[in-house]
């Protein structure tokens, strides 16, 4: 069928690599052609034919309080006016820096940047100049931005496109990085034995979203801790998703786990393009200018991303309720999700925790990258494609978390439930 999304794709393919500018909303790993959105309001995203759909992807994750919300838009028209850069201090940038370090544990400092893989990009640098070794640890199935480093066994996008090595990054950057599978702790046991003194870095997703939902099994997270301790390896949180989403502390608060190093994205800029990284003073005291750890952004800390930013932010720090509302609505999604899920015969798996939800086609839990893999990730694909006939926006990959907003009402879970029956029903026929 011919509509307006599929003739702006077509287009978009002239002038754009694959017609977008970030892999995953390309539809791939599902199939058909990505939907051109036109505006978006509360929990709802407004395609350019006109279609309704319930919104369960956020901006992947920023929109936690739902799209356009007021108090944020406001701040920006009144800031706009003031300029939209200035490449010099603000009183804005200090009052986001302080809001942040109130909020999150163990940030005693923190640096602005642009986007989450800037910052989880800046805080391997600061580990590095900081313990003064090369290697840093990461998980299967743990994305950290699209940074060289990182671009291993990367979760996210990479698993949705099949792609196993990126061609651009050097066999150098890439022996650097060492991977463990997710929730094992005797293979990360066995890595910085077999690397002992040459490891900077553990870097983890504390609850994991880029495999879908992967939870910390209990002493996973507690006994990276220990080792990084034992071995003055730095134990970097990358809280781009969980910050600011599962508690005003993110997964430290929630999970009660200190980290060194602490990445921040998504929420942390209400849907302005802001990352930050933070963490204990020793450390980010080798950041330049007060250290020679160099780094820098023109853009970092603008001010129409620090006034959204703190906008949304200060809101939720003052309303914690927030947080159990989102926790109840999620929790009502899960529970109806499992009775159609279970009606229709299919194996499937829920994971979920707070805001952060995802459901695998699999017989068997999903704890790592390998599981997740294993599921029936094509009967993903025709899920997604029968939810969002039915009105309801579901990640394009099996290897995506869902998030909540809290502008999803009873009705808008209701309605997302009942599309699920009739979706299985469909497939299942
Ligand atoms: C999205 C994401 C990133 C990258 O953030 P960008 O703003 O897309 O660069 C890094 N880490 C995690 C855990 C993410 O979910």
């Amino acid at each position: 069928m011919i509509t307006k999304s599929t003739e702006l794709f077509t287009r978009a393919q002239q002038s754009i690599p694959g017609g977008v500018n970030s892999p995953v909303r390309a539809f791939k790993s599902v199939g058909g052609t990505p939907l051109f959105i036109s505006r978006a309001k509360g929990a709802y995203l407004y395609d350019v034919d006109g279609n309704k759909y319930i919104d369960y992807i956020a901006s992947w994750g920023p929109m936690i309080l739902g799209h356009a919300y007021e108090p944020v838009v406001g701040a920006i028209q009144a800031q706009a006016v003031y300029s939209t850069s200035y490449g010099a201090p603000t009183e804005l940038e200090v009052k986001m820096a302080e809001l942040i370090i109130s909020m999150a544990p163990n940030v005693d400092l923190i640096r602005m940047v642009s986007s989450g893989t800037e910052a989880c990009m800046s805080a391997i640098r600061v580990a590095r100049g900081y313990t003064g070794k090369n290697k840093i640890i990461k998980f299967e199935g743990c994305y950290h931005g699209h940074a060289d480093s990182f671009l291993v066994k990367a979760g996210s996008g990479m698993a949705t496109l099949n792609i196993q090595t990126v061609p651009g990054v050097t066999a150098g950057v890439a022996n650097d990085t060492l991977t463990c599978a997710y929730n094992n702790l005797e293979a990360v046991k066995n890595l910085v034995a077999a690397n002992r003194n040459e490891i900077a870095a553990i870097i983890i997703e504390p609850i994991a979203g880029n495999m879908g939902c992967v939870l910390p099994v209990p002493g996973f997270l507690e006994g990276i801790r220990k080792i990084c301790n034992e071995e003055k390896i730095v134990f970097i949180f990358d809280e781009v998703m969980t910050g600011f989403r599962l508690a005003p502390g993110g997964a430290q608060e929630k999970m009660a786990i200190d980290a060194d190093l602490i990445t921040y994205g998504k929420v942390i800029g209400a849907g302005m393009p802001v990352g930050a990284f933070g963490g204990k003073k020793h450390i980010m005291e080798v950041v330049a200018p007060l250290g020679n750890v160099y780094q820098a952004g023109t853009l970092s800390g603008n001010p129409i991303a620090m006034i959204a930013g703190y906008t949304l932010l200060d809101i939720l720090h003052r309303n914690p309720a927030l947080y159990s509302e989102l926790d109840e609505k999620t929790i009502y999604l899960k529970n109806g999700l499992q009775d159609v899920l279970q009606e229709s015969g299919v194996p499937f798996v829920i994971n979920q925790t707070g805001s952060m939800i995802s459901v695998h086609f699999s017989k068997i839990p999903v704890t790592d990258f390998a599981s997740a893999a294993a599921a029936d990730n094509a009967f993903f694909g025709k899920f997604f494609h029968a939810m969002l006939r039915r009105g309801v926006y579901l990640p394009p990959s099996a290897f995506e978390s869902w998030f909540l907003n809290n502008a999803l009402s009873v009705e808008d879970l209701d309605k997302t439930i009942e599309a699920a029956r009739e979706s299985l029903k469909e497939i299942c026929q």
